[in-house]
Formats: structure tokens, sequence, C-alpha cells
């Protein structure tokens, strides 16, 4: 049926993560076109604060600290192809759409709410939303 699996790097990183979440990221496969893998899942204190000290997150109360966002990337990976991160972003709202699980997305924010600190392009994240998933 789907003509994408996710790699073992993938599998690994959804580890920890909510269960919801890592639905949405399946179905998601099951509906791109294009295949991706997950980067990173639950995130450490320790990584948070050396991705901050980076400048690589705004954030010290990062969703990825309790398992409630993932980061995705399109594969093959090319960092300047928002539109490819465009695209995926459509297959996880459309899956989170068909499970009844909402979520938000980095590279737009304001669809479901934002705060300050999330005001900037992040086109590999996405998070459960925190109204219903605290
Ligand atoms: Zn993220």
């Amino acid at each position: 049926m789907s003509k994408f699996k996710f790699s073992k790097r993938s599998e690994d990183n959804l580890n920890g993560v909510h269960p919801d979440l890592i639905k949405v990221a399946r179905l998601a496969l099951q509906l791109s076109k294009r295949d991706f893998t997950v980067i990173e899942g639950i995130r450490s204190k320790e990584r948070q604060a050396e991705l901050y000290q980076k400048g690589a997150t705004k954030t010290m109360n990062s969703r990825h600290l309790t398992g409630h966002a993932i980061d995705i990337v399109p594969y093959p990976l090319d960092w300047h192809d928002k539109q490819a991160f465009a695209d995926l972003a459509k297959a996880m709202f459309e899956a989170a759409k068909q499970l009844k699980i909402p979520i938000r997305w980095g590279g737009d924010w304001n669809r479901n709410g934002r705060s300050d600190d999330e005001s900037f392009y992040d086109g590999p994240h996405f998070e459960l939303l925190k109204a219903v998933y605290p």
C-alpha cells in the first residue's frame, strides 16, 4: 500500500515519543508523496541546553523534552527546499485530521496559536497541541 517505510534511524527517534504523535507520523508517511526521516524525538535537558546555546532553539521549555514533538525532514534532504517541508506539513495535517489528533507545525505556528518564543520558522518541527496534550 505504501511506497515508504521508516528507516531504523526514524524508528529509533520515535522511541519515547507520545503514541498519538507516532500515529500521526505513521499515517502521514502513508499519505505523503515524499519520503521523510524523523531526525529528532524526545530530547534530554542537556541536549536542549546545547541547542539553545547554539541558537538552534529559542526555548528551554521545548515540547521535545516531554515527547510531545518530533522533527522530520524530507528524504533526500535539501534544507533550502521549503516546498518539500510544506509538502510534509500537508501530509502531517491530513493525517492529524483523519485521526482527530490536533498538532501544530513550526513552519506555521499561527495555524493553532503561537507564543513569542515560537515565532521563527522551524520547518521540521511538529508537536501535539498543548491545549489538548498538556
Ligand atoms: Zn522540533
